[in-house]
This record gives structure tokens, C-alpha cells and sequence, in this order.
């Protein structure tokens, strides 16, 4: 299981329908939290995500990302929380952040780790690696990749019987890439069972920035892009000024990476009733476009 929940769907500021960014990414029962906009910790209880999180990830540091992370370490130092929580950035993070919460959580509570990560990092994990990427958004702001390891190869029952290969653990020897030999003395190799490795998935997280080649590059056949689109066409010239993509040009970067779907969020406070003129901006130029909003859930299916 692969899924985003999107907690803040607003460019900024806060609206009545929108709250500023966060995005719960949650794989094999673990969950991650990216960005911590101002008022963070309620959108996760009525969203209902739980808050034995462990890491939070940032794309940079401007105000609508990170001031939700005051509220909610305090109110986790409330609960009387001890596990250490670890707050992932790019260079700055442990200064940056360390303030905000040494100026708004008054008593020491449990230990904050702050790693700072820089464009090209890849962090190893269990099943997966978070690939980190350099955006054109100032200030060193970087998105996330998160790329699912290769999955074993298709087994193939039938193949297996016809060549005499008892079931049990043998079938599971081959499955896992292993030659078995059989009681007649018969070697059979993994890969006359077994199809060839397919890949994992890949969810791809943008942050802010304008249209760039990283972004490309690290979407490339992505299952999903989570790409911002502050303003629509008519607004692009204050896109380029103020460093923000439009729908479109989010749009034209998920073509351009082959990716298979665009989820588009960080809306600026004019389109934050009605998105209807970024969603069909956005689908001239790849169809598989969607509008995020606070409280949409998206799996992340394998593409077989
Ligand atoms: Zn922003
Ligand atoms: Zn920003």
C-alpha cells in the first residue's frame, strides 16, 4: 500500500477551504510527512493520520512549509511523547528550525534531529530510497523522489509443475532468484520460472519551483507527480517573477518526464474556490491531471 493524503492545498496563506502545505505519504504501514504548514496538527486529526510519525521532511523554508512544526512538537510534548523525531531539510534546516521551535516550545520536550540533505543525496531506506533534488525555487529548495526498489519477477506455477519442481520451498528458492535441484538430480535455474525483476514505484514530490530540468529528470516515468501550480496562464509572467509554475507549465513537466499521473496542489488563493480554469489548462497538455484538495487521498498503483 502506496498512498498520499494531502492535509494543505494552499499557496501561502490559508484560505476557508484551503489550508497552507502538507502532504502525508504513507507506504507499508510507515508514514512521512512532508512540509508542516501553520495548522498542520489539526488538518492530521481530521484527516484522521496518526501522530506517531517519526520524520518530517522539508522542501525549503518559507513560512506556509514549516510553522506548522512549532504547534505540532509541542503538542506531541504535551501527549508526552520521549521517541525522537527527525526533521529532514536542506541546508539551514537545523538553524531554521531549531529557532522556530526554541522561540515557540517553551519546556525541552523529546530529542529533535535535524539531517540537512543537499540536491543529488539519496537516502537509503528499507524497500525504497528518497532521491533528493535540486529546484529553482531559491534558497537551495529541494524536492523528494521516493523510488520503490525492483520487485521479484512473475512466478509461474504452470512452468513450475511442467518442469517438476515440487511446490513448497523450493518455489520459493526460485522465486527469490535461486537455482533448486530436484531428487532426480535435475538442476532448474530462477529464470526458467521466473519472469525478469519489475520495477517498484516512484511518487515524486516538487515542492515549490518553477518548471525545471530536475524535476524532469527525477519524475522520469514516475507513477505520480505532485508537482505545485500557484497560478494559472493569465498570471504567468508573476509565475516566473515570484518563482512558482503555473498548472500548465506543471503540466508540460509531467509530459516531458513521461509521468503517469499529475496531482496539483500550492494553489494560490484566487483559484482556491474554483480550480477549474488550472485543472483544464492543465489537461490541454496531459490529461491525467488532477486538482488536489485538502483531504484528497490518491493510492499509488503498480502499473501491471
Ligand atoms: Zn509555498
Ligand atoms: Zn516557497
Amino acid at each position: 500500500m502506496l498512498k498520499l493524503l494531502f492535509l494543505g492545498t494552499s499557496a501561502a496563506r490559508p484560505t476557508a477551504e484551503r489550508n497552507v502545505s502538507a502532504l502525508v505519504l504513507t507506504r507499508e504501514g510507515e508514514t512521512l510527512l512532508f512540509e508542516c504548514g501553520e495548522g498542520t496538527q489539526r488538518q492530521m486529526m481530521r484527516y484522521g493520520v496518526t501522530f506517531a510519525l517519526n520524520e518530517v521532511f522539508f522542501t525549503h523554508f518559507h513560512g506556509d512549509h514549516y510553522l506548522g512544526i512549532i504547534g505540532l512538537v509541542r503538542t506531541l510534548g504535551l501527549q508526552g511523547r520521549t521517541e525522537p523525531m527527525r526533521l529532514v531539510g536542506p541546508r539551514g534546516a537545523a538553524k531554521l528550525l531549531g529557532q522556530a521551535l526554541a522561540l515557540g516550545v517553551e519546556r525541552p520536550v523529546f530529542p529533535v534531529e535535524y539531517v540537512e540533505v543537499e540536491p543529488g543525496q539519496v537516502l537509503a531506506r528499507d524497500g525504497y530510497e528518497l532521491r533528493v533534488f535540486g529546484v529553482e525555487h531559491g534558497g537551495g529548495a529541494v524536492g523528494y523522489a521516493l523510488a520503490e526498489r525492483d520487485r521479484l519477477g512473475r512466478f509461474d506455477p504452470d512452468r513450475a509443475r511442467e518442469l517438476g519442481v515440487p511446490e513448497g520451498p523450493l518455489w520459493g528458492k526460485l522465486q527469490r532468484g535461486q537455482a533448486v535441484r530436484l531428487e532426480d538430480g535435475r538442476e532448474v535455474t530462477s529464470e526458467t520460472i521466473v519472469g525478469a525483476p519489475r520495477p517498484g514505484r516512484k511518487v515524486v514530490y516538487s515542492g515549490d519551483t518553477r518548471p525545471c530540468a530536475a524535476t524532469v529528470e527525477a519524475a522520469r516515468g514516475a507513477d505520480l507527480l505532485v508537482h505545485e501550480a500557484t497560478f494559472g496562464e493569465e498570471e504567468k509572467d508573476r509565475a516566473r517573477e515570484t518563482a512558482h509554475a503555473t498548472a500548465k507549465e506543471a503540466a508540460e513537466v509531467a509530459k516531458a518526464a513521461g509521468a503517469r499521473r499529475l496531482v496539483l496542489t500550492h494553489l494560490s488563493a484566487r483559484y482556491s474556490r474554483d480550480p477549474a480554469v488550472l485543472l483544464d489548462e492543465a489537461r490541454a497538455v496531459f490529461a491525467e491531471t488532477v486538482v488536489a484538495k485538502d483531504g484528497f487521498e490518491t493510492e499509488i498503483l503498480y502499473p501491471d
